[in-house]
């Protein structure tokens, strides 16, 4: 059926061109009261066919840029801070960036309803970062640069999705491929199958790993990179998203949807991988021009925004409560012959920086989550405990004339060590020593400054109002070789420093300069992969290999090594009970994946004697049908 015919037809030729952006139809019109006025008309068509359509002006009718600038800086208030104006000619687009969007927007959007009747571009607002970020500044030019090809590229998807669209229920098969994460943790990659798709579920590596088995098994017969019809990423961390650059690398031109933040810092991570593989002297995976082309294929999507991504998936991402834009993914398949709930990594805890996992959805049959803390061992102690726990080590060691080292991920629980050192140096709770920020945590805090609707109701509005936790004076940022010189050279203090399981990064320099002293501590607040450095020292290896400038050497592991697990991102064994218990509508069948052998069958079998409900723990390799 075609869908832009019928509507272009219902009109009346008062739309000169109709087009698809991804699911959204956009239609635009050279008749400006229509343009003015056509809504209910619009709203009636939507009403019966359930999908958005927005309708633009066409570009014959648009006055000058410079004239619309004018306007456009009329009619916002300066007190909103303009900082930047940026023309989409072919999409009657005018895109203003500004310090304070709410003021941009109006009450109920009244100041954008102003500029888009005087000016009859679609106003878009964007935060200009509280922190300037490169990195997403250089993807805000990318994605401007190449709006042509995303206008094509937006309208073949569309074309896609709605020609086999076919609004019945189907009476269909599903199944998933687990291509990587059966009974491990690491390279997350699943494959969705019904007659009419193809969908990858995150595609991940196993930063633990140096071998082939670092990689999900894209080399199976059920994965063929041309018959891919999506992508979904479900949040940044590499195992979820190293290989997507790759994938592009490798021919895919197809999407990739996930939230913005969640592009962004898969983008820094991407670079900074390749910046780890020179490093090493390996070749590495994919270069800076793959990462572009996962930029410009990238559809971006926020909490609860419902979309098509094939004839017969629909998908709306829900906040996880684990890191910045992270999210399950909820796939309604077959028009509601199956509903499935990935995960991805999950809390259901609430954190100083994110509010906990939603446990409520439309519908939900079958349910994949992780289990990284999923054994009955796995009771995580009560925050307020494990941040005690963590002034307390950081106090001692510094009373102690030591240092403490802090192994993080870039990305979620630096960004909640540093808020919950912040509040506890203002609160005179620790001594004053200096905390040093290395590696690309500091990159990482810019983009959570650019996207706070993603962060909690508390961090959010100390944001809004110019109490930025992350941009405070007792964060020094170290990035060169001098500067961390005089860091392992001078008194006592704290380094929070990438990467979280001490794989090469900052963290290794520090480590190799801070483990001979007993007076120093190093804590670790995240998993530690199997067979990871990290893992090692934390299991109390007293010595390691290591390259010390540029011979190696073994490195006498003396320090203090404590483990801190109520500080993870992940659920521990009773939270994840507790999401089962509240989730609403309850599933029928929970598939366990992102967990160690032991942990994974410990958690299906109470889930199980819980929840009465089937459970499996899938293999690597195993395939599941759903229906
Ligand atoms: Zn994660
Ligand atoms: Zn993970």
């Amino acid at each position: 059926m075609d869908i832009l015919k019928t509507i272009t037809d219902k009109l009346h030729g008062k739309v000169t061109e109709a087009n698809f952006e991804g699911a959204n139809i956009v239609l635009y019109t050279d008749n400006e009261n229509f343009f003015k006025e056509g809504e209910s008309q619009i709203k009636e068509i939507v009403n019966e066919i359930k999908k958005r359509i927005e309708l633009r002006a066409d570009q014959k009718i648009l006055p000058t840029q410079e004239k619309t600038e004018k306007d456009i800086r009329e009619i916002i208030p300066p007190d909103a801070e303009i900082t930047n104006i940026i023309f989409d000619f072919h999409r009657s687009i005018v895109v203003i960036e500004a310090k304070k969007p709410g003021l941009v927007i109006g009450k109920q959007g009244s100041i954008l309803e102003e500029i888009k009747n005087k000016t009859l571009w679609t106003p878009q607002i964007q935060r200009s970062p509280a922190i300037k970020s490169q990195i997403t500044e250089n993807i805000r030019a990318v994605l401007y640069e190449n709006n042509n090809y995303r206008r094509k590229f937006l309208n073949s998807i569309g074309k896609k999705i709605y020609e086999e669209w076919n609004p019945e229920k189907c009476d269909t098969w599903i199944r998933i491929a687990i291509l990587g994460s059966g009974r491990q943790v690491g390279r997350s990659a699943l494959l969705l199958q019904t007659p009419a798709s193809n969908v990858l579920l995150d595609c991940g590596i196993d930063v633990a790993s140096q071998g082939n088995d670092r990689f999900p098994y894209f080399n199976v017969s059920e994965f063929n990179i041309n018959n891919i019809n999506a992508i979904i990423i479900s949040h940044a961390h590499l195992d979820h998203s190293g290989i997507l650059p790759y994938l592009y690398k490798m021919g895919y031109k197809g999407p990739v949807y996930m939230t913005q933040p969640t592009r962004d810092i898969s983008a820094l991570l991407a670079l900074d991988f390749i910046g780890v593989a020179y490093k090493q002297a390996v070749a590495p995976l994919f270069s800076s021009t793959d990462i572009k082309e996962m930029v410009k294929h990238s559809i971006c999507l926020n909490y609860n925004e419902v979309t098509d991504v094939t004839p017969d998936v629909r998908l709306t991402f829900y906040n996880s409560g684990h890191c910045l834009g992270g999210a399950m993914i909820h796939l309604n398949i077959g028009n509601g012959a199956h509903n499935l709930l990935y995960c991805g990594d999950y809390k259901y805890a609430k954190s100083r920086l994110l509010d906990p996992a939603i446990t409520s959805f439309p519908r939900v049959e079958s349910v994949i989550t992780e289990s990284t803390y999923g054994a009955k061992t796995d009771i995580l102690p009560p925050r307020k405990e494990a941040e005690d726990k963590l002034l307390d080590i950081v106090n001692k060691t510094i009373k102690n004339g030591g240092k403490v080292l802090i192994p993080e991920l870039g990305l979620g629980r630096s960004q909640e060590t540093m808020l919950i050192l912040e509040d506890a140096m203002r609160l005179g709770q620790l001594e004053k020593v200096p905390i040093y920020i290395d590696g690309m945590i500091w990159d990482i805090n810019a983009i959570h400054t650019a996207y706070p609707d993603f962060l909690s109701a508390k961090v959010r509005s100390d944001i809004f109002q110019d109490r930025n936790p992350f941009v405070s004076d007792i964060f020094s940022r170290v990035g060169s070789p001098q500067e961390r010189k005089k860091v392992t050279e001078g008194g006592p203090c704290v380094v929070l420093a990438t990467s979280g399981m001490l794989q090469g990064g900052a963290s290794v320099e520090y480590l190799k300069e801070f483990a001979e002293s007993k007076k120093n501590a190093i804590v670790f607040v995240c998993y530690q992969g199997t067979g990871s450095l990290g893992r090692q020292v934390q299991e109390g290896v007293k010595q390691t290999r290591m390259i010390v400038d540029g011979r190696e050497e073994i490195v006498e592991i003396n320090l203090e090594v404590h483990t801190i697990d109520g500080l993870t991102a992940h659920s521990g064994r009773n939270e994840i009970l507790a999401f089962f218990n509240n989730m609403r509508p309850k599933p029928k069948r929970i598939l366990i994946n992102h967990g160690e052998i032991s942990k994974c069958l410990d958690l299906a079998s109470a889930l199980y004697k819980l929840e009465r409900v089937e459970t499996n723990v899938p293999r690597t390799l195993e395939i599941s049908r759903l229906r």
